[in-house]
Order: C-alpha cells, then sequence, then structure tokens
C-alpha cells in the first residue's frame, strides 16, 4: 500500500486502513491505481477528495457513493476547514501528476506548514509554469514517487519510447501484434497507435468502458481477434502465451513497461518476436533528481513502501533510501507546529460522530483558480 497520514495532522493520502488511524478525517485519492486504492470499496463511508476523472472512474468502476465524493479541479487550489468548528483551514492545491488519467499531487498548505504528496508522476517541465510549484521554495515535506529512485534506472521519454515501439510495429507488417497493459494508465499510447498505424485495437471489455468514460477518440472495440493489433492484461504476457502466440501465427508481442529497468535481468531473454519498451508513467532517476533540485524541500519521504517489495523486485527496495537525494534539499529549518486544539479535538472524534456532523453540515471546498 502506498499511502500515508500526514503526521499531526488529520490527512491521509491514498490511505484507506481507517481502523488503523481513526485521527485521519479527510481522504485524499491521487489516483486509481490498485496500489493507492488498497482498503478501498463501495461500503467506503467517509469523504474523498480526488480530480473530476478520477471521480468519474471512482463511482463507475468502484461504486462509491456520489455525494461521499468531492471533486478538486486540476489547477484550482481549494480552502478545506480541518475542524468542525471553522476555526483552521488549510489550502490544498491540485496539480496534474502527468501518471494516468486523473491523475494529480496535492500540494497542502496550513499550521504544518507546506506539504506536497506526489502520489506517482513523471516529470515535466509543465509542473513548474504557472502553477504552485512555480515559485515554491519553502515546502517543507515532499512526499515523492520513489518508484525507480536509483542511479541505474535510466529509460527514454515517453515520446522516444513511443517512436520505437510504432518503429517496431512498422517493421512486423505481417505480424499480429500483442500488447500487454495493465487496466488504467497508457490510454494515449494506444490511441497514437492506432492512428499512426490506421488500426482498430482490441482491448478488454474493462478497458474499452475506461475508454468511454474517459471520452477517447473512437479507435477501440472490444476483444476482436479480428483486429491486428490487441491488448491483454499484462500479467498474461508469460514465456508460454508468447510462443503459443507464435506457434499459432507470425506474433509480435510487446510490454510497454519500465518495469524491468536496473534490476540486470530481463524477462523471456532471447524469445523471439517478444520485445520490452521502457514506455514510463514514472520519472526515470534523473528526472527524479530534477524534480527534487527545483523543488527544494526541507524533508523527503518515499511514497513506495520498501516493505512491499519481494521476488525479483527485492531490489526495489533500495529505492526507498532517498539518501542519493541528500544534496538537493534545502539547508533551511523545517516549520514546528503544535496541532491547534480545534483540530486536535476534531482528530478526536469517533467516526460516526464526525460523519453525522459532516451529513448536516458537509465540508465543502470553496475553489479558485491558482
Ligand atoms: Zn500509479
Amino acid at each position: 500500500m502506498n499511502g500515508h497520514i500526514i503526521p499531526g495532522t488529520p490527512i491521509a493520502v491514498d490511505f484507506w486502513k481507517k481502523r488503523d488511524c481513526p485521527s485521519a478525517k479527510f481522504f485524499f485519492l491521487t489516483h486509481l491505481h490498485g496500489d493507492h486504492t488498497v482498503g478501498l470499496s463501495s461500503s467506503w463511508q467517509y469523504n474523498i477528495y480526488c480530480s473530476a476523472v478520477t471521480s468519474k472512474l471512482l463511482t463507475e468502476k468502484y461504486g462509491i457513493k456520489d455525494d461521499l465524493i468531492n471533486v478538486l479541479e486540476t489547477g484550482s487550489s481549494s480552502i478545506i476547514y480541518l475542524d468542525d468548528e471553522k476555526q483552521e483551514q488549510m489550502v490544498v492545491s491540485v496539480i496534474d501528476a502527468n501518471h494516468c488519467p486523473g491523475s494529480v499531487m496535492f500540494l497542502f498548505e496550513g499550521y504544518f506548514g507546506k506539504v506536497l504528496y506526489t502520489g506517482d508522476f513523471r516529470y515535466c517541465d509543465l509542473m513548474f509554469v504557472d502553477t504552485p510549484l512555480s515559485n515554491c521554495s519553502d515546502i517543507d515535506i515532499l512526499y515523492l514517487d520513489n518508484t525507480y529512485c536509483a542511479p541505474e534506472c535510466i529509460f527514454p521519454t515517453r515520446e522516444e519510447a513511443i517512436e520505437k515501439l510504432i518503429k517496431l510495429i512498422q517493421e512486423h507488417k505481417d505480424h499480429r501484434i500483442i500488447i500487454g497493459m495493465r487496466n488504467l494508465g497508457k490510454e494515449d499510447l494506444l490511441v497514437q497507435i492506432a492512428e499512426i498505424t490506421q488500426e482498430w485495437i482490441s482491448v478488454p471489455s474493462s478497458m474499452y468502458r475506461t475508454a468511454e468514460i474517459l471520452g477517447l477518440p473512437n479507435v477501440f472495440c472490444i476483444e476482436d481477434n479480428e483486429c491486428k493489433i490487441r491488448v491483454v492484461p499484462f500479467h498474461t504476457v508469460n514465456k508460454s502465451n508468447v510462443i503459443g502466440w507464435n506457434n499459432y501465427e507470425p506474433t509480435l508481442v510487446i510490454l510497454p513497461s519500465s518495469l524491468y529497468c536496473g534490476l540486470g535481468c530481463i524477462p523471456f531473454e532471447g524469445i523471439p518476436n517478444f520485445h520490452i519498451v521502457p514506455y514510463s508513467d514514472h520519472c526515470s532517476y534523473e528526472e527524479i533528481c530534477t524534480f527534487v533540485e527545483r523543488v527544494k524541500p526541507k524533508f523527503i519521504y518515499p511514497v513506495v513502501n520498501e516493505r512491499q517489495r519481494g521476488g525479483i523486485f527485492g531490489k526495489l527496495s533500495d529505492r526507498s533510501d532517498l539518501s542519493c537525494l541528500n544534496k538537493y534539499l534545502s539547508k533551511e529549518q523545517s516549520v514546528k507546529f503544535t496541532i491547534p486544539k480545534s483540530v486536535k479535538r476534531f482528530m478526536s472524534l469517533p467516526m460516526n460522530t464526525y460523519m453525522r456532523k459532516v451529513s448536516r453540515q458537509k465540508n465543502k471546498a470553496a475553489k479558485y483558480h491558482y
């Protein structure tokens, strides 16, 4: 699970184990990938703050009740009261995380200082153009997507990866194309492939529904074996299937993923017609360094917890050691704070009392564009 409680606050981000932290009262969701939603189900009863796109997917795919969702528009800042007496407030700004549809970063500003929570993200210059990050020089705590935080994690830009992928497809004109993908995140890539190759793309029904919700161009069809290009679930791309597909007809199998970067091993190495193209929705190590250098936080914490790794990905646990980024941190002292009394009282309220109060007086965020 990649969620965290911001210490000394009632704020939870991508954290859904309510019983483990009863003082959490405000639940923020960065994006809808499974490792950020552990514990979130249709029986969830508390307010959720997320982007408009995530909100649509939440109701459709997770069955979350509409009236629990507070949409925070990407590119806006909102004021949220942190108690039931309206004495203490924070500002939360929402920044596009360039990771998957609906993904955002949250910048929280309040009695606790400034906390930037990236969720998963891929660095791009636009994050620093006319956003709260443009002039930020005093971030107290940065919660950082450390998925590829190791010097050996070198991979190309998404544009370069797409170019490579298209070239591969064009070099295999007489082959069927199979692409292994997870459910949400690389829809833009598929649209580009469809537009360049002028081919329909067959996808699993759940992915088709996602494309409908996202209002993507009409380039998809559902599990149609007649399509030259087919998307299959990521986990079904294994050695025996690659061989089996090729026994049936010449088939180029592609995994657009940087998952194996820096691990020193390539799965199914040497199997004909199988390629991994390092198309990534996360930052490379170099991009992580650039981002941290620009944000210059006083403290930094990893979003991805080392305890969750295992198997060949055990090596990834090193990536939660962020000491390699210390040289980019600000030397200034972090803000020291005490929790305001009204917030402390609010945090200690039993959840059912809190819910009754919220249903009487929904904590609507006052929005403005930054
Ligand atoms: Zn993600």
